[in-house]
């Protein structure tokens, strides 16, 4: 893949699947601007491999919660880079709980750092990619999103939710060259799935065909083919990265 010029914004990129992105972007040429909610140590990581492997990034602190930052630091990137030819919106969280003990907070920061982190981003490149009439947009959702899962009511709502925002947003900016994909991951070993117990690790691997967790690089190599000249008939699709857990 060739992304010589272009300019990606990854949210979450400090870590795990959306590190795994900047990294791959950046190796394809892109410069990357590296979105994080807290950890700057594991950002200016991130920005330090780009660097020692020849490219350029800059790390951002944003929470995608917030529309008030979200609004700033696309503006902050647009003025240090010029343009953003990629947003990859991967920040994501878990707050896992069976219904009976969800509590609405839960709910809600889920919801707000998933879904309406992804819209706060693309509402304020939006306007960008219109001028533009080039961009790509990938959104990192979830099979949990597509079957649904116990003990994740909320991460799902958000997740399916991105696959409406998705394909609403294929639509809207078609005309306009612009395409909106999702990726749907399945298990992917990243801090996110460190906590689980190696039992329930174990049961997970026995349901996936292919027998084996999924890499953070599995996705990034999918996001990569998305962003290229070379996906620019693929439009409002959801794709899963998933071993063949969910068919
Ligand atoms: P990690 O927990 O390893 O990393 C999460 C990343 O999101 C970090 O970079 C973190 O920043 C950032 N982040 C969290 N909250 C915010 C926020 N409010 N604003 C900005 N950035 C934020 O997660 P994964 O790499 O595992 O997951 C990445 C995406 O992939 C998520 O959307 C997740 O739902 C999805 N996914 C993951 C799967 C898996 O099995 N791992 C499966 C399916 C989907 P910081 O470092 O500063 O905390």
């Amino acid at each position: 893949m060739n992304l010589q010029g272009k300019t990606a914004v990854v949210t979450g990129g400090s870590r795990g699947i959306g590190k795994a992105i900047a990294l791959r972007l950046a190796q394809c040429g892109a410069q990357v601007a590296v979105i994080y909610a807290g950890n700057e140590a594991a950002a200016n990581e991130t920005c330090a491999q780009i660097a020692q492997e020849g490219g350029a990034a800059k790390a951002y602190r944003c929470d995608v919660s917030d529309y008030a930052q979200t609004e700033q630091t696309v503006k902050a990137v647009l003025g240090d880079f010029g343009k953003i030819d990629i947003l990859v919106n991967n920040a994501g969280i878990v707050r896992d709980a069976l219904i009976l003990s969800m509590t609405e907070q839960d709910f809600e920061q889920v919801v707000n750092t998933n879904l309406k982190g992804a819209f706060h981003m693309i509402k304020h490149t939006y306007r960008q990619f219109m001028k533009q009439r080039s961009g790509r947009i990938i959104n990192i959702a979830s099979v949990s999103g597509i079957s649904g899962n116990a003990g994740q009511a909320n991460y799902s709502s958000a997740k399916a939710g991105m696959i409406g925002l998705t394909k609403s947003v294929a639509r809207e900016l078609a005309a306009r060259g612009v395409t909106c994909n999702a990726i749907a991951p399945g298990f992917i070993e990243t801090d996110m799935t460190a906590q689980l117990s190696d039992k329930v690790k174990e049961a997970a691997l026995q349901t996936i065909p292919l027998r084996r967790l999924g890499t953070p690089q599995d996705v990034a190599n999918l996001a990569a083919f998305l962003a290229g000249d070379e996906a620019g008939y693929i439009t409002g699709a959801v794709i899963q990265v998933d071993g063949g857990l969910c068919m």
